[in-house]
């Protein structure tokens, strides 16, 4: 197997060719990754929601080339033009299968099938086969690599919401999640029959499933995580639920398509919590559409008044916008 692996980069750099395929469901692509630069690959501790970059093909079917990159490589790779260069895109890994050589990232690519959209990591992953290359930045051994949002610190009680793009992210939480974790986990996915079997919750954290349909994106969801936390929430201190409240009800031009809100970053450049790790409490984590998250963001700051301590609210895709890398 060819690889462009980045030796001196804290990150691993390469080539990945897909090992395996699994259609899961009508909106799910399971997709094995393997290749020599896994060999490096590593976490400090468990998976979560860790974050990893897929580059996929330029038109030409060409990949970029990293051969020799350095500290330099995101410059460098934007230095080439647009049609050449390729598209990076954001996933979760799913699980890490193997060792050593044999070292496999799994991830699960959801398809744009139901709103006729489409981009080139849906569609590359719609089309993938045993042997196709894809570029991956990936954390290495020994070296920080950042991209775990989960941080429930003292919290007692968890929320997770997402839909589809962060059921990967919500599956390894879960998974990942002390036996005795208390608390409730939504998911709303365009059908019933993406439901997934193996997504496991612990005994104390109830999972809930939606299935979409018909309904707006994020609706369903929004009214479910409405009704379980209730008039006065979890944890709520201020604020109350408008009665009947059932939709996001959030104008376009209020969504940020690089919402990012958690205890210690703010996309909007409010302040942070100088005390970023969440109290005994609620802790919610929710991920998906921007539109939706900032609806039920609404909710939990301004209609609860959660403190941003507890929460992490992190837009995972913006509706009809293309990631920009
Ligand atoms: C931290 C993080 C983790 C993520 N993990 C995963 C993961 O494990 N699996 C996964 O599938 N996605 C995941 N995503 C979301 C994924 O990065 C985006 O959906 C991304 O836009 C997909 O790229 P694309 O090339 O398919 O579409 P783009 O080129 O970015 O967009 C093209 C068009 O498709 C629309 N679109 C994009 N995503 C969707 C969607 N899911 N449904 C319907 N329309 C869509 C856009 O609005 C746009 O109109 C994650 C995102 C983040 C930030």
């Amino acid at each position: 197997m060819t690889v462009t692996a980045a030796p001196g980069l804290p990150l691993v750099l390469g080539v990945l060719e897909v090992v395996d395929v699994h259609r899961l469901s009508p909106s799910f692509v399971r997709l094995e990754l393997g290749g020599d630069c896994l060999l490096d690959l590593g976490t400090d501790g468990p998976l979560l929601d860790q974050r990893f970059k897929l580059v996929f093909p330029a038109a030409s079917g060409e990949l970029p080339d990293f051969t020799g990159a350095d500290e330099s490589w995101f410059a460098t790779w934007l230095a080439v033009p647009a049609e050449e260069r390729g598209h990076m895109r954001t996933y979760t890994i799913r699980e890490v299968r193997g060792s050593g050589l044999d070292t496999r990232i799994v991830v699960d690519v959801v398809l744009h099938v139901a709103d006729g959209e489409h981009g080139p990591g849906s569609d590359w992953a719609a089309q993938a086969k045993p042997g196709d290359r894809v570029v991956t930045l990936a954390p290495r051994k020994g070296h920080p690599f950042g991209g775990v949002e989960f941080l429930p610190g003292a919290a007692t009680e968890l929320l997770l919401v997402g839909d589809e793009t962060a059921v990967p992210a919500v599956a390894g939480i879960l998974r990942d999640l002390p036996a005795d974790a208390r608390g409730a986990a939504f998911l709303e996915v365009p059908v019933e029959g993406d439901f997934l079997p193996d997504v496991i919750a612990p005994a104390g954290v109830e999972l809930t499933w939606i299935a979409r349909g018909d309904a707006p994106l994020g609706q369903r969801l929004h009214a479910a995580v409405v009704e379980h936390l209730g008039v006065d929430g979890v944890s709520a201190t201020a604020g109350e639920v408008a009665a009947g409240e059932v939709a996001p009800d959030v104008a376009p031009e209020d969504v940020d398509p690089d919402l990012w809100e958690t205890p210690s970053y703010s996309s909007s450049g409010e302040e942070v919590a100088e005390d970023p790790l969440p109290h005994e409490g609620l802790y919610a984590w929710i991920a998906g559409e921007s539109g939706m998250v900032t609806g039920l963001r609404r909710h939990l700051v301004r209609g609860l008044g959660v403190h941003r301590r507890q929460v992490a609210f992190m837009g995972y895709w913006r509706r009809g916008v293309a990631m920009r890398s």
